[in-house]
């Protein structure tokens, strides 16, 4: 299959910072076989797509993600999520099925892909059921099952004494076994769109007996490691107490940090972590709107883009808005650094598309718009009231684009969304499949 965008601005994300405002983008099998200002005679498309008044950039790449959680959507903001987190939470998701896990994934997934999505990093439980969902919708994923280092049966409880954890090394050599299985055998799964990931939940719900398990199997079946880091301030005090250091050194401790690494919100770091994640080439996923959204803090990440550390963007869960996310990490960390130029416009759309894709370590498959990558390629239709008169496209679209600019969507160069519509999957059963397992998740909420 050969297509051709035609006509459209097209901003590649490749070395050159460059932006050609009036431009062609040709798909042959999959992959990127031009970006020029004229295309080649002899490239004869099966389909040509009118890309006037367009921007072209690469997908967006979701570095943080659950897309399942969606299914709690509506009862975890606006309350105290640090404390909900031990009180409530692993109870919650004890009562989930892989049913539900999938049908939750896909209503994260079509939402991620309304937003320009054509990555997800996602974590969770039931993690075949999210591979499946990802599989079938035709989204790239980097995906792994949730280790955690106690039974959901028998979470962590709040003491007198502080948090009691629980820990159980035989509930967490199950889940690691079960995690290490879906990781070996899903790898390269849909044609090479599930990578795979070994991902221990956070810091502080394992012990270190436990996570330099993890490390000796994630250094014997080859596989990265994605986890929470350092997200709230109890999980920092709980390693200080338990370990005497931070939560970055007591992965290096472990020897975590030996595989590629990648860590979630990385708030409560200092300046002696910030260089151990340099050390360690760790990248991170700032997700700053979750973060304000729980009255957390701003991650540090100018600290960590001055030591030259690769920070790409997440949502975390239940939404999937890739934009806003950009826009929120550019005006957070102005108010942050108190620069008005930190974070320009094509600067945090980078670390949207190519840093994302270096932090999963896939930027030599994605991640920009080259000859030979993958063509994972998002269309905005720039010609709405509110991008107009797009003197700048790449700062029209950041500061006053939303989801209805989103027009295409190519993953592996297949066209998944095309105005308004979903190509690969009927929404109407999704949304109703969706629904069901909402109303199947309240009544097991409500009456157990
Ligand atoms: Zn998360």
């Amino acid at each position: 299959m050969k297509i051709l965008l035609t006509g459209g601005a097209i901003c590649p994300f490749d070395h050159s910072r460059r932006c050609i405002q009036s431009g062609y983008l040709g798909i042959k099998d999959g992959r990127i076989a031009f970006v020029s200002k004229q295309p080649p005679d002899s490239f004869k498309p099966d389909r040509v797509i009118d890309c006037q008044g367009d921007l072209i950039l690469p997908g967006f790449i979701n570095c943080h993600t659950h897309l399942a959680e969606n299914l709690f959507k509506g009862l975890m903001e606006e309350v105290n999520f640090e404390g909900l987190f031990y009180t409530t939470l692993f109870r919650w998701e004890s009562l989930l099925d892989p049913e539900m896990v999938y049908w939750g994934s896909m209503a994260g997934a079509l939402d991620a892909l309304r937003c320009g999505v054509t990555t997800v990093a996602d974590m969770y439980h039931h993690a075949t059921a999210t591979a499946e969902a990802v599989s079938e919708i035709g989204l790239r994923g980097y995906i792994g099952q949730k280790i955690l280092g106690f039974s959901l049966e028998k979470p962590p409880c709040p003491t007198k004494h502080g948090i009691n954890y629980n820990f159980d090394f035989s509930a967490f050599s199950d889940q690691l076994e079960e995690a290490v299985k879906f990781a070996t055998t899903r790898r390269g799964a849909a044609g090479g769109r599930i990578t795979t990931c070994i991902t221990p939940h956070a810091t502080n719900t394992l012990n270190r007996e436990m996570f330099v398990e993890i490390a000796n199997r994630a250094e014997a079946d080859g596989l990265n490691i994605h986890l929470h880091l350092a997200q709230m301030e109890s999980e920092r005090e709980a390693i200080q107490a338990r370990e005497g250091m931070g939560c970055v050194e007591f992965l290096e401790d472990v020897g975590l940090l030996e595989r590629p690494a990648l860590g979630a919100h990385a708030i409560f770091v200092d300046e002696r972590e910030i260089e151990i994640l340099r050390r360690h080439h760790v990248s991170i996923s700032h997700n700053p709107v979750p973060n304000a959204r729980d009255a957390a803090a701003v991650a540090p990440i100018s600290k960590m883009r001055e030591r030259g550390i690769t920070v790409g963007l997440g949502t975390d869960a239940f939404e999937m808005n890739m934009l806003q996310t950009a826009r929120f990490a550019a005006l957070i960390n102005r108010v942050q650094t108190g620069q008005p130029d930190y974070l320009p416009a094509y600067d945090v759309l980078a670390m949207a598309t190519i840093k994302g894709a270096k932090a999963l370590g896939l930027d030599n498959e994605i991640g920009s718009l080259e000859p030979g990558k993958r063509a994972d390629v998002t269309v905005f239709d720039m010609r709405r009231l509110n991008t107009q008169p797009a003197r700048a496209p790449i700062k029209d679209l950041l500061y006053y684009g939303d989801v209805s600019n989103v027009r295409t969507v190519i993953v592996d160069g297949k066209v998944l969304f095309d105005a308004g519509e979903f190509t690969t999957v009927d929404v109407a059963k999704v949304k109703r499949m969706f629904l069901r397992s909402c109303s199947i998740l309240e009544d097991r909420l409500y009456h157990n």
